[in-house]
């Protein structure tokens, strides 16, 4: 087999970052916090230092923020929607010409098996500038008659909503840094990224490629630093127009709170409880492989991760076994290694409250049917689990645990499909959910039922940009992706003229 990585490029990734901090990128220049303060960034799967990395104040979220408020009224204002196009596109290619030292840093960072990080970091990145790229061109305004006396030409323009903060969390990088650039990029806003501190090395990367492509300076600003530094300042500034947030419910809270200062924008994509359902008559052979991967792919470490399974009485010994097999036959182990399957969870904080979860899920009586314990003495391992006998208002079954732990629970031919949707609808998240059934009137009553952004049948996927993505309940506000993710980074003008 062919080495997964080229071990010529992890030399010079860590000869670079043995040179002195990484730096942050405002208004085209690479600098260090103001404060000279850093943060350092670690391998999940050994605990090890890969670098240190500026670690922006206040002051620095200032810079950042005058920067692209700068290149928002002045140069980018004046780039036309095609050249935008442009950008975007020859952003993708320099993406994919630097795949390999990308899926790298992601896999060295995020702790994600190195088999992942190319075809699911790299081309979800790539596929959503190609995506976005094509509607710079399309965002279009519209004209309307009103009733009003006399004659008037109404229209209404679809601008740009102007200087956009986006922050974004450790468990895709990547994707989620660009599937906000994208749209704000082509909409002709202007950003702030935070990426988040457990995993920054990917996305200041993207910033050189970022000027490489030709994007003018201060149009996209990265600053790295801490959630309760950098992220609260850039959710709090009064010149920022928009934040978009991707992270934790609780965090989410705080951005409402914090965006008070002048009525800003906010969208927000939170956690999620998300249910799956195998019904008697499903096709097993595709369900057992998703519900196991539902929950078990990236350590768990998934928004719309599949943490709660229904599973018809009639199938439930067979769906169990063959879940419980995937998660004994699955690689859990060192990511560079080519046949890895799970990698370790991000840090060493996630590993204690995975585990402080499946310790609380035994205290309130759940029985674990495989795994449940941590693996090694280095790195941030845990189990694939799967809990049985859980109640709804345990914390296992009803908060987001962000591992690989699934809640199993068994259900019978007296749960209809308002009853099961109820069940399905019992959290406080509402993000995804996923069915598996032959009968099409069951799974499209199910789907109506279920309050969560977006229903899968018979059939399991990651995240496509021509698709709205967001949650009901305390899933969060808004949709990423598709038309709505675009209309997102607009705000609508209805001018009125009399003629
Ligand atoms: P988090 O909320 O702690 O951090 C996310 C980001 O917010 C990081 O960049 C962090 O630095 C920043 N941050 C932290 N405190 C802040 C504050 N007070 N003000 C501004 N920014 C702040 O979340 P996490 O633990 O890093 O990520 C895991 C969570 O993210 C999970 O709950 C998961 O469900 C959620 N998530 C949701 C989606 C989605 O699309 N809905 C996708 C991925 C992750």
């Amino acid at each position: 087999m062919n080495a997964p990585y080229s071990p010529g490029l992890l030399d010079q990734l860590q000869l670079r970052y043995a040179k002195g901090p990484v730096k942050m990128l405002i208004g085209g220049d690479w600098v260090e916090a103001a404060s000279g303060e850093t943060f350092e960034t670690l391998n999940p799967s050994t605990g090890a230092l890969i670098a240190h990395v500026a670690s922006a104040g206040e002051a620095d979220v200032d810079r950042a923020v005058a920067a692209a408020r700068k290149a928002f009224e002045g140069p980018w204002s004046k780039v036309k929607p095609d050249e935008r196009t442009r950008l975007l596109l020859r952003l993708a290619e320099l993406i994919e010409a630097n795949a390999d030292e990308l899926a790298l840093l992601e896999t060295l960072d995020v702790g994600r098996p190195i088999q992942f990080s190319r075809m699911i970091d790299v081309q979800g990145a790539i596929g959503q500038l190609r995506y976005n790229a094509g509607w710079a061109s399309k965002i279009a305004g519209e004209t309307a008659e009103i009733s009003a006396p006399g004659e008037w030409l109404n229209y209404i323009l679809r601008e740009p909503v102007g200087v956009c903060a986006q922050i974004v969390p450790w468990n895709f990088p990547l994707v989620m840094a660009m599937g906000k650039l994208a749209p704000a990029l082509a909409a002709g806003c202007t950003i702030v990224l935070k990426p988040a501190e457990q995993t920054p090395l990917s996305t200041l990367r993207i910033g050189e490629l970022v000027l490489e492509a030709g994007i003018p300076e201060g149009v996209v600003n990265i600053v790295s630093g801490l959630g309760r530094t950098a992220g609260a300042a850039l959710a709090a500034h009064r010149d920022v127009d928009k934040v978009a947030f991707t992270g934790s419910t609780v965090t989410g809270k705080a951005i409402i709170e914090a965006s008070k200062t002048n009525f800003k924008r906010v969208q927000l994509e939170l956690g999620g409880k998300s249910p799956t359902y195998i019904f008697a008559d499903a096709d097993l052979s595709k369900a057992i492989p998703a519900a196991a991967m539902g929950i078990f792919f990236n350590a768990g470490q998934v928004c719309a991760a599949g943490s709660r399974l229904f599973v018809h009485e009639k199938v439930a010994d067979q769906v169990l076994e063959g879940v419980v097999n995937m998660a004994r036959g699955m690689k859990v182990g060192q990511t560079l290694e080519a046949d890895t399957m799970i990698g370790p969870l991000v840090s060493a904080t996630q590993l204690e409250r995975v585990t402080g979860y499946i310790a609380s899920g035994r205290e309130q009586g759940a029985s674990v049917l495989v795994g449940g314990e941590t693996i090694g003495d280095q790195g941030y391992f845990v189990q694939p689990t799967v809990l049985l006998d859980t109640r709804p208002e345990m914390r296992v079954r009803a908060e987001e645990i962000f591992g690989p732990v699934l809640c199993a629970m068994r259900f019978g031919d007296d749960d209809d499909v308002d009853a099961l949707a109820g069940r399905g609808n019992e959290t406080e998240f509402g993000l995804s959910a996923s069915i598996y059934t032959q009968n099409i009137t069951t799974a499209h009553r199910l789907a109506r039922r279920l309050k969560a952004g977006t229903v899968r049948i018979n059939g399991s996927g990651g995240v496509d940009p021509a698709l709205p993505l967001g949650g009901f309940k305390a899933s969060g506000w808004g949709r990423e992706n598709g038309k709505a993710g675009i209309e997102a980074y607009t705000e609508l003008k209805a001018v009125s003229v009399a003629l």
